[in-house]
């Protein structure tokens, strides 16, 4: 059998979050996106969603213990998942090797300008949280969501500036040493995140055999 117990390393806006949900419905297993959860609790308003208001808005990483206590429970023996977000540093994937293993760490690769080309024209559903993106997959009207005509926004972390801060901030210095850890494991398969989604996604499903 294939791999099932699956993590997503690549820079915001390589797509990764896409090819989660695609992976985890055909494998049949939970897609667990550490920002998604996130913005959630923020948007209910919660004690933790208002702690991480305040990094998730900077660009800076939400402290390692709060997100870990957070999908802890999630992982914690089952045979299948893909973790999308999580671990973003070494510290991360120690804390998730402490409760589970990995059978593979797919790492998106893309280029800083293509990223910064991406993440600026995505938008977001504000009703239902359906993402698009104006270069790859367009919505019909720019401004309205096609499934519930809710107004389509952008992220608030979508910026340039903050754009610019979360690849140099959090993922330069973060994906060499996580790559890396993976790699010891063998469990790492690079892709090449430059392709159109279909592309990407067969190379992803390849990498899982
Ligand atoms: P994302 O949707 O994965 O781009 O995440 C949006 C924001 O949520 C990031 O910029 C971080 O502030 C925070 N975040 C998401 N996942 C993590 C994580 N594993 N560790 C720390 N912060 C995270």
């Amino acid at each position: 059998m294939g791999a099932r117990r699956i993590v997503l390393l690549g820079p915001p806006g390589s797509g990764k979050g896409t090819q989660a949900v695609r992976l985890a419905a055909s494998l049949g297993v939970p897609h667990i996106s550490t920002g998604d959860l996130l913005r959630s609790e923020v948007q209910n308003r919660t004690a933790l969603g208002r702690e991480a208001q305040r990094f998730m808005d900077r660009g800076e990483l939400v402290p390692d213990q709060v997100v870990a206590e957070m999908i802890k429970h999630r992982v914690q023996g089952t045979t299948g998942f893909v973790l999308d977000g999580f671990p973003r540093n070494v510290k991360q994937a120690q804390i998730l090797e402490s409760v589970t293993e990995v059978d593979r760490a797919l790492h998106f690769r893309l280029d800083r300008d293509e990223i910064v080309r991406r993440l600026s024209a995505r938008r977001v559903c504000s009703q239902c949280g359906r993402v698009y993106n104006l270069l790859s997959s367009p919505p019909k009207n720019d401004a309205l969501c096609d499934l519930c005509h809710g107004a389509l926004t952008q992220r608030t972390d979508d910026t340039p500036e903050v754009i610019a801060h979360r690849i140099d901030v959090q993922y330069a210095r973060e994906i060499g040493p996580l790559v890396e850890f993976y790699r010891a494991r063998s469990v790492l398969r690079e892709i090449d995140a430059r392709g159109d989604i279909e592309t990407v996604y067969r190379a992803a499903c390849k990498a899982l055999e």
